[in-house]
């Protein structure tokens, strides 16, 4: 390791290559705070160059490497494991936009650059670039892509992979594979892009992308509907597709648990919402340029049908930029209140829209009956059929309680999700902390090609090992 270590800051600057353990924290504790690994170095690149050499250096000591963009991940994903003989690899100091091509549509950005400034420099340039989600603000481009991230616009734009055409890939063993053409249409072959795009640093080292750009949305409305069921929430869901079509821009569903405990433990938060006392809520945003006839009088109209036929008991609709930001802000504190509540069993889980409103009602009768009292936080992207179905520890047991919860509570939830052909991983990823859960649910067929891919571009297994694929190759029968 000592020869690794001189290699490495011989060639990138003590600077960036950061061996002090106090240091290394932040870059080896995961964001949930559910792994805390240990690495020998965190080496910092700023460029595709030095990315490259990075990973040459790297395999000539044979030391694996976790690429890291802003650990925001839900799923431990950029943090290493406990034995210490990998290097994190953070590629914040790659944050240059290389380009933006109005007339193509296009940006080309490097792998650090933070989502948020990305949001701007489009904005800047009269583009909207709509990846959107609650960690906006510290996580990095590379990282999005590395998880195929979804977020709040997804129903109308597309996840990570829909937003991208053409990526910039270190692969393990140094060489550098470009498709930056700026091509919508390229028929040459299998997409090699899909591949690295949800590979969560296994496959290769994302070091840029060219991304898509669309027209702004200058015109938003947005609402906020008091629903009695997630069957009321889904009628709806149709209702606004049909009424405000490609303009339906998000579509959230939250419970009234949520929403309390977002007010309970972000005092400072501004509610949307005096009282919340319904058990569901939908968040809906629709954003158009103004053509099209689609007004606020064609918006109100659809909540007024709705309340009219009982569906929603009440629906807030923003007046005010400020009234808007203060739904979404009450929205986006949701992952930080529950962090501040205490450990909680996520599933981050993907069902067709309409099983949804059964698996809610049956999955929180099932947990209510095997594990009673433990506390339910589902929210999520409705509109992409995806739920964040959160377990908390019952309001008497502490955390130890749920841990000891946590296998067989799972179990019964993703068994929940595999009745009706949904998926354990919607937009998060597996990382570390879902691996075992990969393997139970996923087809053998589905794992052997991913294992052959993963054989083919990491032979060594040098990127990010134990990460989606576990370090060793399953035997179908542990399914
Ligand atoms: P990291 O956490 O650093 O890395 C994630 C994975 O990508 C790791 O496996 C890592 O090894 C790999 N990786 C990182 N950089 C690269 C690279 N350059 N090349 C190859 N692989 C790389 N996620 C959603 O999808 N939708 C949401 O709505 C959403 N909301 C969130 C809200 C909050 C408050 C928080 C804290 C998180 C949320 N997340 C959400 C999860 C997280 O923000 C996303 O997964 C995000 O895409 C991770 O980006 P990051 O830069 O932090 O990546």
């Amino acid at each position: 390791m000592k020869k690794l270590i001189s290699d490495l800051t011989e060639y990138l600057g003590p600077k960036n290559v950061i061996i002090d353990e106090p240091d290394k924290q932040p870059y080896v504790v995961d964001w949930r705070k559910i792994i805390s690994g240990k690495a020998c170095a965190v080496a910092l690149p700023s460029s595709t160059e030095e990315v490259a050499s990075t990973v040459r250096i790297c395999a000539a000591h044979g030391v694996s490497i976790v690429p890291q963009g802003g650990n925001t991940g839900q799923v431990a994903g950029a943090v290493p494991g406990e034995v210490g003989e990998s290097i994190v690899m953070s590629l914040k100091r790659m944050n240059a936009i290389r380009a933006i091509d109005t007339k193509n549509n296009t940006m080309t950005v490097e792998a650090g650059c933070i989502l948020k400034n990305l949001q701007e420099a489009a904005n800047s340039a009269g583009r909207l670039f709509p990846l959107s989600l609650g960690a906006e603000g510290s996580c990095l481009i590379g990282g999005n892509l590395g998880t195929n991230a979804g977020g709040t616009q997804v129903l109308r734009y597309g996840n990570a992979r829909e937003l991208t055409i053409g990526l910039e890939v270190v692969l393990a063993n140094g060489e550098v594979w470009s498709s930056l053409r700026g091509l919508r249409k390229d028929n040459s072959g299998y997409d090699l892009r899909d591949i690295f795009i949800g590979s969560e640093g296994t496959l290769g080292i994302i070091t840029a992308a060219t991304l898509r750009l669309f027209p702004q949305t200058p015109i938003r409305h947005t609402a906020l509907a008091a629903l009695p069921s997630v069957d009321a929430a889904t009628e709806l869901l149709s209702r606004c597709r049909d009424e405000a079509q490609e303009a339906l821009t998000a579509f959230e569903l939250i419970s009234g648990a949520c929403l309390r405990l977002v007010q309970q433990n972000c005092p400072d938060k501004r509610m949307p919402l005096h009282s919340i006392d319904s058990p569901w809520y939908c968040l809906i945003e629709v954003a158009h340029r103004g053509e099209n006839g689609r007004s606020l009088e064609n918006f109100h109209r659809i909540f007024e049908d709705v309340i009219e036929c009982e569906q929603a008991s009440d629906v807030l609709v923003a007046q005010s930029l400020a009234q808007a930001e203060a739904m979404w802000g009450a929205r986006e504190m949701i992952t930080s209140a529950l962090a501040h509540d205490g450990k909680c069993i996520k599933h981050d889980i993907s069902l067709p829209i309409s099983e949804i409103p059964a698996f809610v009602r049956e999955t929180d009768e099932l947990l209510q009956a095997r594990y009673p009292g433990v506390r339910n936080f589902t929210f999520g992207h409705l509109g992409d059929g995806n739920l964040h179905y959160n377990v908390a520890r019952r309001a008497s047991g502490d955390d130890a309680d749920l841990h000891a919860m946590q296998p067989g509570l799972s179990l019964l939830v993703h068994d929940a999700v595999e009745r009706r052909s949904g998926s354990i991983s919607a937009e998060q990823g597996i990382g570390r902390i879902r691996t075992a859960d990969l393997i139970r649910y996923k087809a053998p067929l589905e794992l052997q090609l991913m294992w052959a891919i993963k054989r083919t571009l990491d032979p060594n297994g040098l990127l990010n090992p134990g990460v989606l694929l576990p370090s060793f190759e399953p035997w179908m029968e542990l399914r």
